[in-house]
């Protein structure tokens, strides 16, 4: 089972070379695995954007992706003619070091039960994006829990299921690493807590 720091020794993912690796706090199994840092320095096929449905950039990771990417990105954006809530679009990714920019858009949180399926289809969207435009190796931000105001545990759980159960579609067999980079420590503990009740440790 590779675990994200053999996987970083082995140069399947990278960080850019003036940035300091990404903690790795856990591996699962051969698929998912958690980490916390800046999902920006990932050298991923695809990394996700927690983006709006404007697609205009904004604060938070989307601030964070648009920084690193540079103009370009916004401007390629701005031909997408926006994207509805639950749903994503792709992109270049400019001077970012991964390949693909996938824009995922989360709910502004209201109850479980009007937000979680948005949640959980703005994952779906997303991992079918990665695969379809073959990126094997995709990086999640935790959406719509920053400014969007999704609970972490919550969020988790939804990410977590949406991705075990894309992962056992036939579609999902191309996908080969799926990496929840965290940044706040709520949403790592949140992860740590959730991910094994749904990948159990092998
Ligand atoms: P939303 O509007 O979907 O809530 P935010 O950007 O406010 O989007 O937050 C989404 C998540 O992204 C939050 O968990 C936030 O802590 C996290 N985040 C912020 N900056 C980065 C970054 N550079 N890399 C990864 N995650 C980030």
């Amino acid at each position: 089972i590779p675990s994200i720091s053999s996987l970083y020794r082995s140069g399947e993912l990278r960080s850019s070379p003036r940035e300091d690796l990404p903690t790795p706090i856990q591996g699962f199994n051969d698929k998912v695995c958690t980490i916390q840092g800046d999902i920006t320095k990932l050298q991923v096929d695809a990394i996700v954007n927690a983006a709006n449905r404007g697609l205009r950039g904004g604060g938070g990771v989307d601030g964070a992706i648009q920084r690193a990417a540079g103009p370009q990105l916004l401007k390629e954006c701005a031909t997408l003619g926006g994207c509805e809530t639950g749903s994503a679009k792709i992109t270049g990714a400019y001077n970012l070091p991964c390949n693909k920019v996938i824009h995922a858009v989360g709910p502004i949180f209201d109850s479980l039960e009007k937000s979680e399926p948005l949640l959980r289809s703005c994952y779906r969207k997303s991992l079918s994006l990665a695969a379809e435009n073959d990126c094997k190796t995709v990086a999640f931000p935790a959406i719509s829990t920053g400014v969007y105001g999704y609970p972490s545990k919550d969020a988790a759980l939804a990410a977590i299921r949406e991705v075990y159960s894309f992962l056992k579609k036939p579609e999902g067999q191309k996908l080969e690493k799926i990496i929840f980079c965290n940044f706040l420590d709520k949403d790592v503990e949140a992860y740590a807590q959730i991910l094994p009740t749904v990948f159990p440790p092998t």
